[in-house]
């Protein structure tokens, strides 16, 4: 049998239920089961740190299983926009919910004090987390696995999260993050820790011989991808160079495209800072992880991943700092304390500018700019506490924040709330659209077009024409029901770079005894769009909430190949139009079905 598990913590009790074969067969897992189970837990008026909203971390069907580069997601009503919120973390803790024998942990309620939960198999139990409180992710994990059994999978939150920092992470096994969007402070708010799984089940497959050759194809098929070979080589870091020379690397708070010294943030200069070894999600031959200890200088002896494409362009060419240590360790107390780096480095930006421009007396303080490495790591340790004026009202977020700064809205950056990601999207009008439409707000991970705005990849066998905005929005919707159909599976970002829609779609048949058709993908995407459209209109969203912040509508991008490029009213709004007609919306973006 199928099943799910649901805790209530209101009264620290759960129940083990079938997982409807219904939901299977038309929404397959992660964000399809996401958008069903959403409504029918999460009402319009739910409170995102409410007792009322509920958490839910949800597998696919090829999680756990020898298919390669998977992940797995969470989903819940995001307290930093208010939207549908789905948050994805690689590592190992989905696949341990696997095992123990679930497709979705669902958690509902509040504990009345600070609670963590041991699932092993079905055994499940309520223990105290009062002498976790204040822990960091790290210490955490440590404790719970010492008192428990290393064999444990924990998924955390860290001070941020207990103090509602409106985008605390909930940290999976230490190394990895469901990052964006708040989750951990919804967890905060249930008064909920920690989890800690551990499962002995095997997962099984309804064709063996057919899986393992859909595998074998896919690890081909990885194994031949340039793309793979440089996040194999270099991880993520590797799009630094690239960015740059597009003039997409967000600097200074994204008022220019290019940072003078991005080679300090490329790779080859964490290699030289680092001691490296790969590191990699359960089963993943790509292994993207680079993971190192500081050898020398300031920070000797911190054990990091080495800083991601998104830290390094939000925390490094954002807030002008250009020394890889600083960055590291700045990364690091971000992975410790429950932060997303990418709403941290947006947050702290805007105040960097807000300091330059306002008389306000809480923008006084010294230190309050660019490339001042200092206050940042004082800034990160004061917003997870929320101690002091500034950081607490920096712990709200960049929408927030800037209602406390009269006249900063010209530069406050970000979409729905949710503060916008490394590839700021002047010279590149698909990609604005991508960021306007994706559905948990500001986000480049729904679709991201820049290749083929950049002519890199053809678009129906055309080059597009980088600064036009025709056939931009059916380029995004392609994507974007790619992505969020293969969400059902739950595939990693970076597989898609080499997997095939082919081979996902054999791998998934093989396992279940589906027998889905190849234009699947489309239909499904275009299912769940519908759904987070949906969603999200009930919870007060309209057509306006659909737009790009001024700064990249009204200032002229100022330096790059696309210099003087700017992303007018007039092109979102005949983005917006052929997205919604495209996508059977009207024009104020409503579903009438
Ligand atoms: S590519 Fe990287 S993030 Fe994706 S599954 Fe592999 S190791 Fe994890």
């Amino acid at each position: 049998m199928k099943k799910m598990l649901i805790i209530n913590l209101n009264k620290n009790s759960y129940e083990i239920v079938e997982t409807p074969l219904s939901l299977i067969e038309e929404y397959i897992g992660g964000k399809g089961f996401g958008v069903k189970l959403y409504q029918e837990y999460i009402k319009a008026n739910t409170k995102p740190l409410s007792p009322e909203n509920v958490v839910m971390f949800i597998n696919g069907p090829l999680t756990g299983t020898l298919a390669p580069s998977f992940r797995s997601c969470l989903i819940t009503r995001s307290p930093l926009t208010g939207t549908w919120l789905d948050s994805y973390f690689g590592g190992y803790f989905g696949q341990e919910i696997k095992y123990a024998g679930y497709d979705a942990v669902i958690i509902k309620g509040k504990a009345t004090e600070p609670t963590y939960i041991t699932i092993n198999n079905d055994n499940i139990n309520f223990h105290s987390a009062v002498n976790l409180k204040g822990k960091k992710v790290s210490e955490t994990s440590e404790m719970i696995k010492s008192k428990h059994g290393r064999q444990y999978k924990i998924a955390c939150i860290g001070p941020a999260g207990e103090n509602l920092v409106r985008y605390a992470l909930v940290s999976c096994e230490h190394m990895r993050q469901a990052g964006r969007g708040g989750a951990g402070a919804v967890l905060g708010s249930k008064n909920l820790k920690a989890l800690a799984v551990r499962g002995t089940n095997l997962v099984n497959v309804n064709d063996k011989k057919g899986f393992l050759e859909a595998v074998k194809k896919a690890h081909q098929e990885l194994n031949e991808s340039p793309s793979i070979k440089s996040f194999k080589e270099d991880g993520t870091p590797g799009s630094i160079p690239y960015a740059q020379d597009i003039g997409m690397l967000p600097t200074k708070n994204y008022k220019y495209g290019q940072f003078e010294k991005s080679e300090n943030l490329e790779s080859k200069a964490q290699i030289n800072s680092l001691w490296m070894r790969n590191l990699a999600c359960s089963g993943c031959p790509i292994a993207c992880g680079k993971i190192g200890r500081v050898f020398k200088g300031e920070y000797k002896g911190i054990i990091s991943d080495t800083v991601e494409y998104e830290t390094l362009g939000l925390i490094g060419a954002n807030l002008g700092l250009s020394n890889i240590n600083h960055i590291i360790k700045i990364a690091n107390l971000c992975d410790e304390l429950g932060l997303d780096t990418i709403s941290t480095g947006g947050s702290i930006g805007f105040v960097f500018e807000a300091a330059s421009k306002s008389n306000l007396d809480i923008l006084q303080k010294k230190g309050l700019e660019f490339g001042n490495a200092e206050t940042v790591i004082e800034l990160v340790k004061n917003i997870a506490s929320r101690k002091g004026e500034l950081s607490n009202i920096l712990a709200e977020g960049v929408k927030r924040a800037s209602k406390h700064i009269p006249g900063s809205q010209e530069y406050s950056v970000h979409i729905k709330g949710l503060e916008t990601p490394a590839w700021s999207p002047r010279g590149a009008p698909g990609m604005g659209l991508a960021l306007m439409t994706a559905d948990r707000g500001g986000c480049h991970q729904r679709a991201f077009p820049v290749s083929y705005e950049m002519g890199d990849d053809l678009w129906q066998g055309e080059q597009l024409n980088r600064l036009g905005v025709d056939k931009k929005a059916e380029l995004v919707i392609y994507l974007q029901n790619k992505l969020a159909a293969l969400d059902t599976l739950v595939k990693c970002d970076f597989g898609t770079y080499g997997i095939s829609e082919e081979s996902y779609r054999i791998m998934l048949n093989t396992a279940t005894g589906f027998n889905l058709p190849s234009d699947y993908w489309q239909t499904l995407g275009a299912k769940i769009w519908d759904e987070t459209r949906r969603i999200n209109l009930q919870h007060g969203f309209e057509r306006n909430d659909d737009y790009l912040p001024e700064r990249f509508v009204k200032e002229p991008l100022p330096d790059g190949p696309a210099s003087g490029h700017y992303i007018s009213q007039s092109d979102m709004d005949q983005m917006l139009d052929d997205y919604y007609r495209l996508r059977g919306w009207d024009k104020d973006g409503r579903l009438n079905y």
